[in-house]
């Protein structure tokens, strides 16, 4: 069995503290934006929640590849640093 990426882990550690997964299967990101106004909500990454719904699968498989950059997105915001670089290099990286 391949043993998990630190990364990894580390953003399924994230996701179990927070208990927000993103709403898209697979995903390796933490929910954070909602499309509906009231309850149930169905918390989505920002990646997911502005890519096309057709391309959906497309962007976690891209996500997935890119665990490193995510950690360090969740390292920045833990840290409360600016992470708006490193979110918009993530939404290039999967054309959004
Ligand atoms: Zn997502």
């Amino acid at each position: 069995m391949k043993k998990k990426s630190a990364a990894l882990q580390a953003l399924q550690d994230e996701n179990t503290v927070h208990s927000s997964k993103c709403s898209a299967y697979g995903c390796p990101m933490w929910g954070s934006v909602a499309h509906e106004t009231r309850p149930p909500y169905h918390m989505w990454c920002p990646v997911h929640f502005f890519c096309a719904p057709e391309r959906t699968q497309a962007v976690t498989a891209e996500l997935n590849k890119h665990l490193g950059l995510i950690d360090e997105i969740r390292k920045a915001r833990h840290g409360l640093r600016d992470d708006r670089a490193l979110l918009n290099q993530l939404f290039k990286l999967c054309d959004v």
